[in-house]
């Protein structure tokens, strides 16, 4: 019954509504487009608006919404800005208005809010402004499809904006697709001379000469590349089985299933120094990838199990929060998962720098462990170990989540952290310093 109305309402768009009156285009994957006043993605379904209501297909059938500059907005076909029946110099001053309140709560890092505010905005008056907003807004929330929709958008407008053009390339970039980040950095800095892209288009040609003959195994939920002449395929799908089974895991416990794969980089201990910027110490890295070095690597042994699922930790917490997490969080979490907990050893580190009063606070542990020397970066695990094993061990996990939701919404640590536990982080570690100083060892 809900397909044939559904089959109704796409034909009557294809049949009624081809004329210049048209803003949107929906092109499915079946080859076949929808002509609507205007599209929107709602969760999994895109709905379209024709003259006569509103009509929904689901996402999985979409291969891209291409959406017209001039014609009425998605948010006007949501009914959140009446286009159409206001002038235009109205409708200038009053997505100004909503793009200064949602330009305060993209500062805060409210993204949710950010966006409702940049919505109205764009409905009001869909500008290469408005809109960019709208994109940037969607891409803090993780919401790709939305925000590449709505930077082509700004480029239809302004093929030269080096802002739509840098978060385009950076969307590809994660996912791996280097020739289109190639392509989206170069027009950015054709158009605007900046350092940082030109770092960037540096680091991705070290990647794409690193990797430039390797070889990709997918599986649902990881893209895998390695450099096929010294690691053996079957070694890579042992990789990407033990990689599924840890994510099926990991998303369970920490509540979350991300949408996009995670890409998985293996490089040749030489390639991997090269490529990646990370301490000595380091055994992997993270910068929206997962880069291991394969050091000789042909089984999935214990060690590399073990890296896995801290780096894999790292990916889940990244996501869910969306960056805003502490260094003793992450780190804490990452080991946890990758089924480390404290020793003997370290309760007897901890507790000695905690008699001569030299345990560093949490607060001095909240950026990446990254910079610190090799010595105190390992006493920085032990710590954030055994604090994150303290609160998994007396509160359930449940609240930990609730904790890393609360910081994916921006919230502080300090109000997070008070919303899930009902304590201060700092009354908190209060009561685990007592609690290493009397428990028996
Ligand atoms: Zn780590």
């Amino acid at each position: 019954m809900a397909s044939a109305f559904k089959q109704a309402w796409f034909l009557f768009c294809l049949l009624f509504f081809t004329g210049a009156l048209h803003a949107d285009v929906i092109y499915l994957k079946n080859g076949k487009k929808i002509e609507c006043e205007s599209a929107w993605q709602e969760g999994k379904t895109v709905k379209y608006k024709i003259s006569t209501g509103t009509a929904s297909i689901p996402q999985s059938m979409v291969e891209k919404i291409e959406k017209s500059s001039s014609a009425s907005s998605e948010s006007a076909a949501k009914g959140q800005a009446p286009v159409g029946r206001i002038d235009p110099l109205t409708g200038e001053r009053l997505a100004r208005f909503y793009t200064d309140r949602g330009m305060e709560l993209l500062q805060s890092k409210d993204f949710p809010k950010a966006l409702k505010q940049f919505e109205k905005a764009y409905g009001y008056h869909s500008s290469e402004t408005t809109t960019l907003n709208l994109a940037i807004a969607y891409y803090y929330l993780k919401d790709d499809w939305n925000a590449e929709n709505h930077f082509n958008e700004v480029l239809r407008k302004n093929p030269d904006n080096a802002v739509a053009l840098n978060y385009l390339a950076e969307m590809h970039w994660r996912k791996e697709e280097l020739d289109q980040a190639e392509e989206y950095w170069k027009r950015s800095l054709s158009a605007k001379e900046d350092p940082g892209i030109r770092t960037k288009l540096q680091r991705l040609a070290k990647e794409r000469e690193a990797a430039a003959h390797y070889n990709s195994e997918e599986s649902n939920h990881f893209l895998i590349r390695y450099d096929g002449g010294s690691v053996d395929p079957s070694f890579a799908s042992a990789v990407s089985a033990f990689l599924e089974e840890a994510y099926q895991h990991l998303s369970s416990q920490y509540d979350v299933f991300p949408p996009d794969p995670f890409v998985v980089i293996f490089y040749p201990q030489q390639q991997f120094v090269n490529v990646v910027d990370v301490p000595v110490w380091s055994g992997g890295a993270n910068d929206g990838k997962i880069k291991l070095p394969i050091k000789g690597l042909t089984t999935v042994n214990p060690e590399l199990k073990r890296l896995l699922l801290h780096e894999l930790s790292h990916s889940f917490v990244n996501l869910k929060t969306l960056g805003n997490s502490p260094g003793w969080l992450q780190e804490g979490l990452a080991k946890y998962w990758e089924g480390e907990r404290t020793s003997l050893q370290g309760k007897t580190l901890l507790r000695n720098l905690l008699s001569t009063r030299s345990l560093p606070p949490l607060r001095n542990l909240s950026g990446s462990f990254a910079d610190a020397n090799t010595q105190t970066a390992s006493i920085f695990y032990v710590e954030s170990l055994s604090f994150v094993e303290y609160l998994i061990a007396r509160y359930n996990f449940l609240q930990l989540n609730q904790l890393l939701d609360l910081l994916g919404k921006q919230h502080s640590l300090q109000d997070a952290f008070e919303a899930a536990y009902q304590v201060s982080p700092e009354e908190m570690e209060k009561l685990w310093r007592a609690d290493l100083s009397f428990s028996p060892s």
